[in-house]
């Protein structure tokens, strides 16, 4: 392990072990000194199909014979070409306008962007945003400003701007956040903001459709363009291909990403309705969108993105996602007894455990029993990476009953060690 990396999110002082990951398959890491790891959070929650898909990696390796890297402003090629085509089919027909960047947080900041430049085009002057307490939307200084406020930022605080908050809807909580969204729509903000179903990194908060189509609703009622930041949730996360279909919506702007290569490579989209690429549209330089980065739709990455398609078309994997949600509620079953029914839910693929040890202890970031589950599962060669002490699987979709029965054996067995 180099002294010379400095890893995200990660405390050096600490000294915990960085393993070395040699080789992946499927749902499997393989170390340098041979351990064999279950990857349980599909690396960060990006690797929807598996490691080393064969036709993902053939259609990057085929791509790399053509065409490596162009400029996309003024220029085009065709992979992004076919992908812009086939994300067209895949997303709600409304979605119309794809713009390519490559991570989450900058699908966001470009959402972000094309909101504000839509309200200035239009000539109102409308430029707040609305977000949900405990979101997550990325770690750059605009998607920080619509995230939680807490420790992850306290240094940054200086640097992030103003937006107005609602409370997450927990149970008894739904109409009072409805309440309060419907009086800040009422003040002709630019725009919300939100995580469909599951807020990811805020602690694997879940919220029902109904929910989501409610808040639309008020949005829609106020011309509040709804953003919906799908870049956990998309791709089949919560059960449907987006979140947003449960709810039966159409958001004005979608973010996706993490599994948009089936998590093989960076790429990420921003999807808009096309009253919003026409308020950039007219024969004035000054009202065009004002974005870019380097690598704009990366041959290699629309590559990957196709290939991540076709499985979606040829492979399947709703089958796949049905299982892993079947025996998810079965495992959550079992584990009732250990954790407490109000401490587990699970939405789509995503279960979720709180482990709070007796009256009063919450799920918490910054729990003392982070680092000792980590270092627990770490043991047992399973990559779970609980936020603070709250554990969630979200495996790839590839994943065997005999892999997912060494991850559930692994948080029994956590439970059992930590919660008697
Ligand atoms: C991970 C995440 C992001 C940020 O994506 P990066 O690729 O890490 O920049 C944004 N929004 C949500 C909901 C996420 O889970």
């Amino acid at each position: 392990m180099s002294a010379a990396i400095w890893h995200p999110f990660t405390q050096h002082g600490l000294k915990e072990p960085i393993p070395q990951i040699v080789h992946g398959d499927g749902a499997r890491l393989y170390t340098d000194d041979g351990r064999e790891i279950i990857d349980a959070i599909s690396s960060w929650w990006v690797n929807t199909h598996g490691h080393c898909h064969p036709r993902i990696m053939a259609a990057i390796q085929a791509q790399a014979d053509r065409l490596d890297q162009v400029i996309f402003a003024g220029w085009t090629h065709e992979p992004a070409e076919r992908l812009a085509d086939a994300l067209s089919h895949v997303l709600p027909t409304p979605l119309s306008h794809i713009f390519f960047s490559d991570s989450g947080s900058t699908a966001v900041e470009v959402a972000l962007k094309m909101a504000l430049g839509y309200w200035h085009n239009c000539g109102e002057k409308r430029d707040r945003i609305i977000v949900m307490e405990n979101s997550y939307h990325g770690d750059t200084v605009g998607t920080m400003s619509v995230g939680a406020r807490g420790v992850f930022n306290r240094p940054y605080a200086p640097l992030l701007f103003d937006v107005s908050s609602i409370p997450f809807p927990a149970a008894g909580q739904e109409q009072a956040m409805l309440d309060k969204l419907e009086s800040l729509c009422a003040l002709k903000p630019a725009a919300f903001i939100v995580e469909p179903l599951v807020l990811g990194a805020g602690g694997m908060l879940m919220y029902g459709p109904d929910m989501l189509a409610r808040m639309h609703a008020i949005c829609a009622a106020h011309d509040v363009l709804f953003i919906a930041d799908e870049v956990m949730t998309g791709w089949g996360r919560t059960g449907t291909v987006f979140a947003c279909e449960q709810a039966g919506i159409v958001p004005d702007i979608s973010c996706l990403s993490k599994g948009l290569t089936g998590g093989a490579i960076p790429l990420a989209v921003t999807a808009a309705q096309k009253r919003i690429y026409d308020a950039h549209y007219s024969r004035d330089k000054a009202d065009m969108f004002f974005h870019s980065s380097s690598y704009t739709a990366n041959p290699l990455a629309c590559g990957a993105a196709l290939a991540n398609l076709a499985i979606w078309r040829d492979e399947p994997v709703q089958v796949r996602i049905d299982t892993i949600i079947a025996a998810h509620r079965e495992f959550a079953k079992q584990m009732t007894p250990h954790i407490g029914r109000d401490n587990i839910r699970q939405t789509g693929t995503i279960l979720a455990l709180d482990f709070v040890r007796g009256q009063g202890e919450s799920a918490s970031y910054m729990s003392a029993l982070g680092p000792e589950l980590l270092a627990f599962f770490a043991a047992r060669d399973v990559l779970l990476r609980p936020l603070g002490n709250t554990v969630y699987i979200m495996p790839p979709y590839c994943i065997t009953e005999v892999e997912l029965a060494r991850i559930y054996d692994a948080v029994k067995a956590a439970a059992e060690r930590f919660l008697q």
